[in-house]
């Protein structure tokens, strides 16, 4: 509970009044085996609830449920794309008219503010489902012409459902992320079986029942709690014919490998090491501002925040003081206290290992500008925000993902040496570019091997935009036009017209 646990919603505090079943085939149920965990509350260390933990038993009958729920002749094998369009807006509705429930449960489990999580998570996940209500209308194939002499043919293609789709998402946006798979999945005639993160399993299991109340058919999606062996027995059973997966780079790299045994279609999403890069010529005021922003939203834990920076060597000085004071002005505290500007880390794991990366540059020479080793605060899994400089390339706190309010900052000459800095990384998943020179800016976005770069901004985005990675930062694109493209087969029709 936060501090104040009058500031809870009722509907908030009965729903944390009792242990939270899974949704399956439209029901709600315990683990078959009766086992549950507890989810924490980061600020205060408290438990929050108990939870139901999925097995391979209960992912077998949610992969079955969501199979009967796609097959025909089920409700939603007959449903027409004009009502899987109402369908969706009508769940954005329902996420918008409960954002502030949304919004607590986010900042409980997860530990953000609470205006981060009504105005970023909730708004998001509620556009989503609009955005795509818009294209389950316009899933168009295309007629092709074929040259056969002497014969006639018709051809076109069609766009499928690829069927029995497994969510596995991460615990840093916890609502969008289920969102940003259930969504496309459903546009496009999918079901779904969703396995939540095991810190951050409540506002999936919300949505769950807003689900329902919408109107969506039982086994449509089904929601399975657990930790990582719920997820591989979803990614390791051969009736799921896609895993859609946001999550570490280590362990889609397991993912992908695991999903070969019946060939399921894989998407990931996964790790980031983002360079954030500062040309002299730049706006200063506004860069030093993206790089807080770009560095520290979300506690650090974002794979497209700018953890790198490079800044050239005249304005090295300027702006890693500007961003060391921007972050000493941060004030790290309970995601429902309306001062604080940064909550806690999302559990004790992700707070150790955050602390021992910080402790480890400068055990290694490195000086921090901003920031400490040490725990914020005594209780809560704080951690003040951090500006690292004095790094060498071959530094953990360098070239690892950290997912905490961390960010490194080294000078650099020249274009050349700083695009060959920036690509010196496994990942490719966000970039981005200070210059007031618009050629310096396109000429090195396009350099930078990533799928998304910023040039002159930073976290700038719209459900209409794909998203993914290059390199080990993951396979496929999400949202936008081609978000769909993951979530379809395309078949090819070829009628001879006699
Ligand atoms: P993080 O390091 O950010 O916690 P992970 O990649 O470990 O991210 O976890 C992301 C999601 O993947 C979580 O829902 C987690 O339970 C799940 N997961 C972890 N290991 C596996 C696995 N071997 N197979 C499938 N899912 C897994």
């Amino acid at each position: 509970m936060p501090n104040d646990n009058s500031t809870l919603l009722p509907s908030v505090r009965s729903f944390l009044s009792s242990p939270r079943q899974m949704l399956i085939d439209g029901e709600w149920v315990d683990a078959k085996d009766g086992r549950t965990f507890a989810t924490v509350n980061p600020s205060t260390e408290e438990v929050l609830v108990d939870v139901a933990q999925g097995s391979a038993f209960d992912v077998d009958r949610a992969v079955a449920a969501a199979r009967a729920a796609f097959e025909e002749p089920s409700p939603w094998s007959r449903m027409t794309p004009r009502e899987r369009s109402h369908l969706l807006w009508r769940i954005g509705d329902l996420i918008e008219a409960h954002a502030d429930e949304f919004a607590q449960l986010e900042a409980l489990d997860n530990g953000k503010r609470v205006t981060a999580a009504r105005d970023g998570d909730v708004a998001v996940a509620a556009e989503l489902f609009r955005y795509f209500a818009g294209w389950a209308t316009k899933m168009e194939g295309t007629t092709i012409p074929m040259s056969v002499p002497g014969r006639a043919f018709h051809a076109y293609t069609r766009r499928e459902p690829v069927g029995v789709v497994a969510a596995i998402v991460p615990w840093n946006f916890p609502l969008l992320m289920a969102c940003f798979k259930i969504v496309p999945a459903i546009t496009a005639g999918n079901t779904v079986v969703l396995k939540p993160a095991e810190q951050t399993p409540l506002s999936a299991l919300r949505l769950g029942e807003l689900l329902l109340e919408a109107g969506l058919p039982a086994g449509v999606v089904n929601v399975v709690p657990g930790y990582g062996d719920t997820g591989a027995a979803l990614v390791e059973h051969p009736g799921v014919d896609k895993v859609a997966f946001t999550g570490s780079t280590e362990v889609g790299k397991k993912i992908a490998a695991a999903a070969s045994g019946n060939l399921k279609k894989v998407s990931l999403e996964l790790g980031g090491k983002a360079p954030n890069i500062v040309f002299a010529d730049a706006d200063l005021d506004a860069a030093v501002a993206g790089a807080v922003l770009g560095g520290y939203f979300n506690e650090g834990q974002c794979c497209v925040n700018g953890s790198r920076l490079y800044v050239q060597r005249a304005v090295f000085e300027q702006v890693v003081e500007g961003v060391a004071a921007a972050a000493r002005a941060i004030k790290v505290g309970d995601g429902f206290d309306a001062s604080s500007d940064m909550g806690p880390l999302v559990s004790q794991e992700q707070h150790e290992k955050v602390l021992s990366y910080i402790r480890g540059a400068v055990d290694q020479g490195a000086v921090l500008n901003a920031g400490s080793a040490d725990a914020a605060r005594e209780r809560g899994y704080f951690v003040t925000p951090t500006l690292i400089t004095s790094v060498t390339e071959a530094m953990a706190v360098q070239t690892d993902e950290i997912f905490g309010p961390v960010v490194t900052a080294v000078p650099f000459d020249t274009e050349d040496e700083v695009v060959a800095a920036a690509n010196n990384t496994v990942y490719g998943l966000a970039a981005g570019v200070w210059s007031r020179d618009l050629g310096t800016a396109h000429r090195v976005g396009a350099r930078l091997r990533a799928g998304t770069v910023w040039l002159n901004t930073w976290h700038a985005d719209d459900v209409t935009l794909p998203r993914g990675g290059f390199k080990q930062s993951g396979w496929g694109r999400e949202l936008g036009s081609f978000g769909l493209d993951d979530y379809t087969e395309l078949k090819t029709v070829i009628a001879e017209l006699r």
